[in-house]
C-alpha cells in the first residue's frame, strides 16, 4: 500500500502517518524528518536545506526528489510506505509518478487531512518536537507524560524554529501557492480521499482506517 499524506503544515499529517505506519507495518517517510536529521548531524545537505526551512520556504525540488527516490528504493519500502510531507509541488508529484510508472506501480491513496488556516497557527505554536526520534506532541492536545521530555526516548522537546508564528504564516502561504494544487492532481487520478482533520487524533485515524479498509 502506497499512501501520500496531504494537508497544510500542522494539519496532523505526521501524527496520522506514524499511526498508519504502525498499524500496517510500513515505513513512515517524512522528508522534513530527513532534513532535520541532516541538520542535526551537520551534513552538507542539512546546511543547504536549513537555508530554506528557516524561512518557511520549500527546499528546491531537485534536492528533495533525489532524497525521496533514494529512500523509496530501499528494501523496506518494497511492501509500500506512507509519505508525509512529500510531494509538496506538482513537479515533485510528477517525478514520483514517473518513477513508480517505470516499475508498473502507482500511488494507492492520497489522503488530505483538512484543517482550516485558523486552527493551524494554534496547532503549530503548541507543537513540541523530539529532534532525536522524530516524535511530536502538542502542549494541550497531545502532551508528553513528563513536560518537555519525549515519552519514547527521554530527549528534551523543542519548539521547531519554523513553528514560530511569523514563519508559520509564510509556510501557510507556500502551502496554498505550491502544495494545494496537488489536491486536484490526485483527484484527477481518482486516488484523493479527504478527512476532517479538526477531529481528535483517534477520530481522524478511524476515518483514515475506514478509507483504507473499504
Ligand atoms: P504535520 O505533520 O501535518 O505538520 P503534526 O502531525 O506534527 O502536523 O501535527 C501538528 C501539531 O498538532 C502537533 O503538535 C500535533 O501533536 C498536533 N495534532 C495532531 N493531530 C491533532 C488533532 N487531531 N487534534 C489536535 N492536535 C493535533
Ligand atoms: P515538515 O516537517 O514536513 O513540516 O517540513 C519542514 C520543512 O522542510 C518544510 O517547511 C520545507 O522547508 C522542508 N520540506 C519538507 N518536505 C519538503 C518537500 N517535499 N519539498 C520541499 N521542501 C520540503
Amino acid at each position: 500500500m502506497k499512501i501520500i499524506m496531504l494537508g497544510a503544515p500542522g494539519a496532523g499529517k505526521g501524527t496520522q502517518a506514524k499511526m498508519i505506519a504502525a498499524k500496517y507495518a510500513i515505513p513512515h517517510i517524512s522528508t522534513g524528518d530527513i532534513f532535520r536529521a541532516n541538520i542535526k548531524n551537520g551534513t552538507e545537505l542539512g546546511m543547504e536545506a536549513k537555508k530554506y526551512m528557516d524561512q518557511g520556504l520549500l527546499v528546491p525540488d531537485e534536492l528533495t526528489v533525489r532524497i525521496l527516490l533514494d529512500r523509496v528504493a530501499q528494501a523496506d519500502c518494497a511492501g509500500g510506505y506512507v509519505l508525509d510531507g512529500f510531494p509538496r509541488t506538482i513537479p515533485q508529484a510528477q517525478v514520483l509518478d514517473e518513477a513508480l510508472g517505470k516499475l508498473g506501480d502507482s500511488i494507492d491513496y492520497a489522503i488530505d487531512v483538512n484543517v482550516p488556516d485558523e486552527n493551524i497557527v494554534k496547532r503549530m505554536s503548541g507543537r513540541r518536537a523530539c529532534l532525536t526520534c522524530g516524535a511530536t506532541y502538542h502542549v494541550e492536545h497531545i502532551p508528553p507524560k513528563k513536560e518537555g521530555i519525549c515519552d519514547n526516548c527521554g530527549s528534551p522537546l523543542v519548539l521547531r524554529d519554523d513553528d514560530k508564528p511569523e514563519t508559520v504564516l509564510n509556510r501557510l502561504k507556500v502551502y496554498h501557492d505550491q502544495t494545494q494544487p496537488l489536491i486536484d492532481f490526485y483527484s484527477a487520478k481518482g486516488v484523493l480521499r479527504t478527512v476532517d482533520g479538526t477531529q481528535g487524533m483517534d477520530d481522524v485515524f478511524a476515518s483514515i482506517v475506514a478509507i483504507l479498509e473499504k
